[in-house]
């Protein structure tokens, strides 16, 4: 049945609207391209596609329900495979080295010019979030993409290198940096032989997925420093500094040293309702308080450092502060309700802009773990799992990079003005292992609430944008 001649009215009205928004629509989006385009914005590749990317690599993952890669899992192959075939998309020869690392490279007429590396991981940490690690490798090969479009990529003067690191986070084998300190000639052999929770070592994961390295593939791993110009990474800021700005670039200045521990105490084991609490040997109890001891250290290291005259220099405010400790892993024997553990082990994480105070406070908590562990009658063990010293950024690469970022800024749609700010790095990262091969620098980008690890890490999508513009600045800058 017909509609009554007011309704049709009505109707033939919202039609034309609606007909006439759409053609706005379309020709806004049409005018917006071409803009991009002409401006140089490149929206599709940088934004849309990118943010495409890293939702696509969010959902690779060894378990349902949360994002976990670890080293070499099938999760990470298979991630180490998409983004193998978006560096070949990017006009890059690729290959994966004998540390399951994807390099994507684009040479220059002169081979004997220098490289700029660029790199993050493709691992993450347990329950994990998109961006961390992943929005480094995207974002270059973003850049790099936008090149090849605009043709570019076939007029450099330097070779680029993206490289996907296999391992930073260490959540396998409890030691970060497998596949960047490797590139950097600065892996031991001897972590080949380091084992995870089951007794599988580094060098049984890597026969797994047909990778037959030994020391000697190690040693020749190692890139000559004369080949490399320089090495930059792109990471979301895993703080609230940016944040709290209201800017979505900072350029870092230095990444903060950090040790990891083992401890280790043993007591002994009993029926928890027949030994008297006096006649215990309890490591649970033990571990406890070394944990609150060891959060009080680093609350307050003024404390213990302010005793020694010449710690004078430790008094800085921003560098006390800069310290922090975390006991992030916690395990017992046998583990059950009623029985007095045998042994406790449980992680140190710590962390400190300055690599003295670090040690000092490593050699304090060392030896008051000791004393506690003596007046509770249990032994205990300390293990040095991990140390990387502090990393100050190469001050011309961040120079250029505070540029770039200030030009893909202005540029920005909202055209953000100001100073790119200077941070510190409390997280570490690959750059920290490139540091021993080139001079390094690092950009930040703005994440929500300034959370990782956790799927709650979330970067807007035009800051994802603006980290590939400023990537794309400093390359036009640098290499072509
Ligand atoms: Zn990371």
């Amino acid at each position: 049945m017909a509609p009554p001649p007011a309704l049709r009215d009505v109707s033939k009205t919202l039609t034309w609207t609606a007909s006439i928004l759409l053609l706005l629509c379309l020709s806004r989006f049409s005018i917006a391209s071409a803009g991009d385009e002409g401006s140089g914005l490149f929206r599709e590749v940088l934004r849309d596609e990118a943010v495409a990317r890293l939702s696509e690599l969010g959902k690779i993952s060894d378990v349902d329900g949360y994002l976990e890669r670890t080293f070499l899992s099938s999760a990470s192959v298979k991630a180490s495979n998409l983004i193998q075939s978006w560096m070949q998309d990017a006009g890059l020869r690729t290959w994966v080295d004998p540390m399951g690392n994807l390099h994507g490279r684009a040479e220059t007429v002169n081979a004997s010019v220098p490289a700029l590396l660029i790199g993050s991981h493709l691992d993450t940490v347990i329950d994990a979030g998109n961006y961390d690690g992943s929005l480094g490798i995207i974002s270059a090969l973003s850049a790099l993409k936008v090149m090849r479009i605009n043709g570019k990529l076939g007029k450099l003067q330097r070779p680029v290198e993206v490289i996907a690191f296999s391992d930073e986070e260490g959540v396998r084998f409890q030691s970060t940096f497998l596949g960047s300190a490797a590139v950097a000639g600065v892996l031991p052999a001897s972590s080949l032989q380091i084992s995870d929770k089951s007794g599988v070592t580094v060098q049984d994961v890597l026969r797994e997925n047909y990778f037959e390295t030994t020391g000697d593939s190690l040693l020749q791993m190692k890139y000559d420093p004369r080949s490399v110009w320089g090495y930059i990474e792109v990471h979301i800021e895993q703080g609230p500094v940016l944040e709290s700005l209201g800017l979505p670039l900072g350029v870092v200045k230095g990444i903060a040293g950090q040790t990891r521990l083992k401890v280790t105490v043993r007591g002994s084991q009993g029926h928890a309702g027949t030994v008297p609490m006096y006649m215990r040997r309890d490591p649970m109890a033990a571990a406890a308080e070394l944990i609150v001891l060891l959060e009080n250290l680093c609350k307050q290291p003024e404390g213990f450092l302010s005793y020694d005259s010449e710690c004078k220099g430790f008094m800085d405010e921003s560098i006390l502060r800069s310290l922090v400790c975390t006991v992030g892993e916690i395990s017992c024997w046998p583990s059950a309700s009623n029985v007095i553990p045998g042994q406790v082990t449980f992680t140190v994480d710590l962390r400190a802009m300055d690599n003295t105070i670090r040690e000092a406070v490593i050699l304090e908590l060392s030896s008051r773990i000791h004393q506690v562990c003596d007046r509770r009658s249990v032994s205990c063990m300390v293990e040095k799992k991990h140390a990387a010293e502090a990393v100050q950024c190469d001050s011309e690469l961040s120079s250029h990079l505070k540029l770039a970022a200030a030009s893909a800024l202005e540029r920005m749609p909202g055209g953000f003005q100001g100073d790119v700010p200077v941070l510190m790095s409390g997280a570490g990262h690959d750059a920290m292992a490139m540091s021993h091969l080139t001079k390094v620098g690092m950009l930040f980008v703005r994440c929500r609430g300034g959370v990782s690890h956790s799927p709650e890490e979330y970067v807007l999508d035009d800051d994802v944008w603006a980290a590939g513009q400023a990537l794309l600045a400093f390359l036009e800058k640098h290499v072509i």
